[in-house]
């Protein structure tokens, strides 16, 4: 536990201090909110699920939010702009590619390493006015009139604390969720993503490729010293056997699947594995409690775009809270609520159906398949609407963005502006 007699009566309590989480807490701790992280494991520790060995791909649309909540400064030193992205199919015809200058943007995004990412969010979370809980986790939770009454397992034993609203940022197999009664819809994509960094012979020039192969896309992401972070989407009977090539038969499986457009791999690092599933809550708020990133909606990593849209609904419920908190209202008032999940909808059933569709599409072995996909991929090469309506959607920049979103700062959401 960080603070040494922390209070125990909070406005708005966030279990799961991962990247969505802690990003939540910076956002909220100027907002006049009594704020706390129950987060379960040390950020100290080895083993960290959140700030592990990936790298993010961050959208144009989460720039903006980190810059809203002063920490693009420091995150932009580990990042890696991505200039254009190159979208091809193994075996078939058809390339799309889209390129920055075409969008009027300085990078269509950026690719930053998880543990740079955590470094950032822990250090900002430590000097934020937010009592943090670490490790700690909540047992139970129940009504108590206008607030709810939690449970919490401390390194000290169990402690009791009271919460307006409880905000549940604990991942894909979230407690909270469970806990809350809330069913999910899980779709396995019987698929895992072995992820590593690589280096290749030639310079990346800031692409990004996305490749899809018969048995699963792979993307090669941009990263600093010309190494490329890899995850490559294998199918589960062949994960043993992929896991335990050594490192010359893994690049050459590589190479037979991306081709050579960056030449041979020299050099790569550690592998780790990720298995994949579609998940989404069947609803994303109930009494005085809303689910946000992956405890709401776990997507495949083929578009990169898991962490952008949480960061989305960060924003937007931040939005809400600096509302409530100028109207003197309550975190936990299910109109709120109900305001969030309206707000968030079309843009999560969107980025879910179109990821999903991504992956369904471009792993269909029927036979013409591949040459419809080859004539998507060409139609959109050439035809600016359609490219320009998938980048703005791949940078989150479209629909109703909250203010973060849009270049607003959180001196901005105190004053009250909504332009
Ligand atoms: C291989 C791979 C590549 C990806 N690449 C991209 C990408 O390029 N771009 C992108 O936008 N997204 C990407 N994603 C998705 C992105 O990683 C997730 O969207 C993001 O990690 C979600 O963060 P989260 O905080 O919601 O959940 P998590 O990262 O799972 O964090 C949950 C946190 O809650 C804590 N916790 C768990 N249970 C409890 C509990 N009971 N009590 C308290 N704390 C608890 C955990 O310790 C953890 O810190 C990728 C995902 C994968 C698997």
């Amino acid at each position: 536990m960080s603070d040494a007699t922390p209070n125990t009566d909070f406005d708005v309590t966030i279990a799961g201090g991962g990247l969505v989480g802690a990003t939540l807490g910076i956002a909220l701790a100027g907002s006049g909110l009594r704020v706390a992280v129950i987060e379960a494991h040390a950020y100290e520790l080895p083993g960290q699920p959140s700030y592990d060995d990936r790298a993010t791909a961050v959208a144009m649309g989460s720039r903006r939010v980190f810059e809203g909540l002063g920490l693009w400064r420091e995150l932009e030193a580990d990042a890696t702009p991505i200039l254009r992205i190159h979208v091809s199919q193994r075996g078939h015809f058809g390339v799309t590619r889209m390129d920055h200058r075409e969008e009027g943007v300085p990078a269509l995004g950026y690719v930053v390493e998880n543990r740079a990412l955590g470094r950032v969010l822990t250090a900002a979370l430590a000097d934020a006015a937010v009592s943090r809980w670490m490790p700690a986790r909540i047992r139970s939770f129940e009504d108590a009139g206008d607030r709810l009454r939690l449970r919490v397992d401390t390194a000290d034993g169990e402690r009791t604390l009271t919460t307006h609203l409880l905000v549940a940022a604990d991942g894909s197999r979230s407690e909270l969720r469970e806990m809350a009664g809330i069913g999910v819809h899980e779709t396995p994509y019987h698929q895992t993503a072995v992820i590593a960094n690589v280096t290749p012979q030639r310079h990346h020039e800031h692409v990004a490729y996305e490749r899809f192969t018969d048995d699963g896309p792979l993307a090669l992401l941009p990263m600093s010293g010309g190494r490329c972070a890899l995850v490559w989407t294998r199918p589960d009977d062949r994960l043993e056997e992929t896991l335990a090539l050594d490192d010359a038969a893994f690049l050459s499986e590589l190479h037979a699947r991306f081709g050579h457009r960056l030449g041979r791999c020299v050099k790569m690092g550690a592998r780790a594995s990720y298995p994949l599933s579609l998940l989404r809550a069947e609803t994303d708020i109930a009494h005085r409690l809303v689910l946000v990133g992956n405890a709401s909606h776990t997507i495949h990593p083929v578009s990169g775009q898991g962490l952008n849209l949480a960061l989305r609904d960060v924003a937007v419920l931040t939005e809400l809270l600096y509302e409530t908190v100028a109207n003197g209202g309550d975190p936990g008032d299910p109109a709120l609520l109900e305001r969030y999940q309206a707000w968030r909808r079309d843009d999560l059933d969107t980025v879910v159906r179109m990821t999903d569709a991504l992956v369904r599409v471009f792993t269909n072995p029927w036979p013409g398949f591949g040459h419809l996909r080859g004539v998507g991929l060409v139609g959109m090469d050439l035809c600016p609407s359609l490219r320009h309506w998938f980048a703005r959607q791949g940078m989150g920049l479209r629909g109703r963005l909250p203010l973060l979103a849009r270049g607003g700062d959180l001196d901005a959401l105190r004053a009250g502006d909504r332009t």
